[in-house]
């Protein structure tokens, strides 16, 4: 992966290509982003450019001020994620192949295959469909603990920098910490490690007091629409939906280019939900509910992100924010009709229903239940009459 290939954050490519250029590697770096950011592509981006014995460095004022070449020996290796001195960490759990002691290496080849196939932006969840780990929790033990030790002891390989890259440093195991904690106190020479994290509040204390933060963050409107513009024959009112509907998010983004679609996947099913409660036709909600716990727990809690932005550009929207709600098309005629009946009386009540759905689909409950049960009480809100019509 080298640097240009991914979108955006030319001042973050550029801070973490000076680091280098000027010598002064951080030995452990915590990166920070969201799901569908670019965290891992820029790890993985950084550790090719610091191997790379072809570093390419471009004028002062260019885009990116340097990148690794693509085609030295290590180049080729990495863009295959086969350098021997590049080593991945990440949760793993006992599967129907692996029934004792799981550790990430046993499971190379499918996380060299999924980074791949999903262009750097794999998910939690879909790396653990990809080694099929069912309804378990993955974790990083005390095998992989003891694997990092015994990997950053031997000599490397090229004589250059060790890599340890660590995905998902929150599912660290509490037994494994100690030792992870004593190697990233005293490294051995040379060694780089890249944690990635989504969320900071999840991590040791002392992890994060002997890391530096690197935070991504979501990608500006103006590089997403500038990658539409350059890589796609698209209308300015394709670009706008794309752009609205990604909220910075890269990964939203090109699904919806893939889907072909004219609203997001799931404008009209929550706008159907929406309705139902609306109208309190509880035999609807009823089988609406049966029908949507079967299009599993993944595709349920997109379809409760997207009520709540439904929810948050209907409050904008309420309050006179308009330059706020980032619509168009379908969505936003919807957000400018219902925002009549979700709004500053009632918003914050139906995004605390939407969010503790969300909270129950993640932690196994009865999807028909989940959905069933959110109907109800927002038909309640409703109900109240205090809309404003
Ligand atoms: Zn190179």
């Amino acid at each position: 992966m080298r640097f240009q290939e991914i979108v955006g954050h030319n001042k973050l490519k550029n801070r973490l290509i000076n680091s280098v250029l000027n010598n002064r590697i951080s030995h452990a770096q915590l990166f920070l982003g969201a799901d569908g950011s670019e965290k891992l592509a820029l790890a993985i981006a950084y550790a090719q450019y610091i191997s790379c014995i072809n570093k390419q460095v471009y004028p002062e004022n260019s885009e990116i001020i340097g990148d690794s070449c693509g085609s030295c020996p290590s180049c080729v290796k990495y863009q295959k994620l086969a350098h021997p001195d590049l080593h991945f960490i990440f949760p793993v759990a006992n599967t129907k192949t692996v029934t004792n002691k799981p550790t990430s290496n046993q499971f190379l080849n499918e996380w060299r295959e999924a980074l791949i196939n999903s262009n750097y932006y794999l998910s939690l969840n879909e790396w653990y469909q990809e080694i099929n780990i069912e309804n378990k929790q993955g974790k990083i033990g005390t095998d992989d603990a003891n694997q990092i030790v015994k990997t950053l002891a031997l000599k490397s390989y090229e004589g250059e920098y060790k890599v340890m890259i660590i995905w998902m440093i929150e599912k660290l195991y509490h037994s494994a910490a100690p030792k992870l904690l004593k190697i990233l106190e005293e490294p051995p020479p040379k060694t780089l490690f890249i944690l990635i994290t989504e969320d900071t509040n999840d991590i040791l204390k002392t992890i994060l007091s002997r890391t530096q933060l690197v935070k991504v963050p979501p990608l500006e409107n103006e590089e997403i629409r500038e990658y539409l513009y350059h890589n796609f024959q698209f209308n300015n009112d394709k670009v706008e939906t794309i752009v609205n509907l990604a909220e910075g998010n890269f990964k939203n983004a090109t699904k919806y280019l893939l889907d072909n679609f004219d609203d997001h996947p799931y404008f009209s099913t929550f706008r159907e939900m929406m309705l139902l409660a609306y109208n309190h036709d509880f035999g609807k909600i009823k089988s609406k509910s049966d029908q949507l716990s079967k299009i599993g727990r993944e595709n349920i809690k997109q379809l409760l992100q997207y009520g709540l932005r439904i929810v948050r550009l209907c409050l904008y929207h309420d309050l006179g924010n308009t330059e706020m709600v980032k619509s168009n098309g379908n969505e936003l005629a919807f957000i400018q009709k219902f925002s009549r009946f979700v709004n500053r009386t009632n918003a914050e009540d139906i995004t605390n229903l939407l969010n503790e759905a969300n909270f129950h689909i993640s932690r196994n409950v009865n999807p028909k239940i989940v959905i069933m049960d959110m109907l109800l009480k927002i038909s309640q809100i409703f109900g109240k009459k205090i809309i404003v019509i």
